[in-house]
């Protein structure tokens, strides 16, 4: 029997509805072609959703992503709403949305595609072949610390505490080993553990847990080399797990190793399968409307749903390839076009990406 996965598709703002509308075609597509069977039901969300019930985030919305097997989601915000009190603007909603849905760890693959190399800010020799994952704690941390503001008799003293509980390390731990285990089983732990407390306390829970893994070959960095080996030698790198703030900073970095923003898929996961999946980017109101936007983020952030959520690698794998031939055959959005190269606008790219995985599937037979 055929098992059916329920998605929850929440379009948000400015170009959101643009790349979801492609990446939730491309998935009806692929279940044509597959037999994998989706059920989507789309919610209001972000600004769109504030100006229909004035909250960014009903309870409708989240009861619909709460029922679901996975959440697609496209960007909210805009300068609309970036006068409303803090509570009703679109980027409170996302953070709702997560903590709500207990994320707690956040996935963002950084893949260099060979027909891309140029558009890397890195010599092609240093940029080729990577494929990485950034796996970043997301719900602890010096972000949710006690904070502090004072004024003394010296002037204004701030402070924001960093705690992490064994738990809290040990869930996000254990998901960047599993996540290792699907990929090249190399395993790198970032920490200040030279300096920080909490840090001596994430490498002793990463050595408690290697036991478990031992396929894993596990290594211990500090952060400053971390950020330095990225650019030196990113290839050496297959699964990266840190703590929050070290994961905000990194995971923006080894981005940049690709290039375009409109490239970047991203997922958040919380307990057993069940996942967001967005891309990096945000609303881009200087381009919405225009149908110049790139769909590739949200059509690979799909893909990351059918891996992650849906335990689909295959299906998960022909979307991939189907990025990379249409990009290989030389198919280039605005933001990714050198020089004279034709430009395709998103409808365009994605019917590229269609051809391609109608051919794929077929030779797949
Ligand atoms: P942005 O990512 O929306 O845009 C930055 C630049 O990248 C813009 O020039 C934009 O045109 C370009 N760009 C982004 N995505 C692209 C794509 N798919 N194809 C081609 N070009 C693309 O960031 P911003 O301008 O700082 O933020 C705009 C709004 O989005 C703000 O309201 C912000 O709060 C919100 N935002 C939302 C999310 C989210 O929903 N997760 C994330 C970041 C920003």
């Amino acid at each position: 029997m055929t098992k059916s996965f329920r998605v929850a598709v929440l379009p948000g703002d400015g170009i959101g509805p643009e790349v979801v509308r492609e990446a939730v075609d491309l998935l009806g597509r692929l279940g044509e072609l597959t037999g994998l069977s989706c059920h989507i039901e789309e919610g209001i969300f972000g600004g769109a959703a504030y100006e229909q019930t004035g909250d960014p985030l009903p309870e409708e919305t989240l009861r619909l992503c709460r029922e679901a097997d996975a959440v697609l989601m496209g960007a909210v915000g805009g300068p609309k709403w970036e006068h409303l009190p803090r509570e009703k603007r679109p980027e409170t909603g996302l953070l709702r949305l997560r903590k709500s849905l207990d994320l707690y760890a956040n996935l963002r693959p950084a893949v260099v595609f060979e027909s891309m190399l140029k558009a890397s800010t890195l010599k092609s020799e240093v940029a080729e072949g990577v494929d990485l994952l950034v796996v970043r704690e997301l719900t602890g941390g010096i972000y949710f610390g006690e904070k502090a503001c004072t004024r003394t008799a010296e002037g204004e003293r701030a402070s924001d505490q960093l705690v992490y509980h064994d738990w809290e390390i040990e869930r996000i731990v254990r998901k960047a080993f599993e996540l290792a285990m699907l990929r090249r089983k190399k395993l790198t732990s970032v920490d200040k553990a030279n300096v920080l407390e909490s840090s001596r306390l994430w490498r002793r829970v990463v050595e408690r847990l290697s036991a478990d893994y031992p396929e894993v070959d596990v290594e211990h960095m500090l952060v400053d080399n971390c950020a330095m080996q990225l650019v030196y030698r990113p290839r050496q790198f297959d699964v990266i797990v840190t703590e929050n703030m070290f994961g905000d900073i990194l995971s923006d970095e080894a981005a940049m190793l690709t290039g375009s923003i409109g490239m970047l898929p991203s997922a958040s996961l919380g307990k057993g399968r069940f996942g967001l999946y967005e891309p990096v980017h945000g609303s881009a109101p200087d381009i919405a409307g225009k149908g110049v936007a790139n769909p590739i983020a949200t059509i690979l952030s799909m893909a990351m749903m059918l891996k992650y959520s849906f335990g689909c690698a295959k299906e998960a794998e022909l979307v991939e390839k189907a990025v990379e031939r249409a990009l290989q055959e030389g198919a280039r959005t605005a933001d990714i076009a050198g020089e004279g190269e034709p430009v395709l606008g998103t409808r365009g790219m994605a019917e590229k990406i269609r051809m391609h995985l109608e051919r794929l599937a077929a030779e797949q037979g």
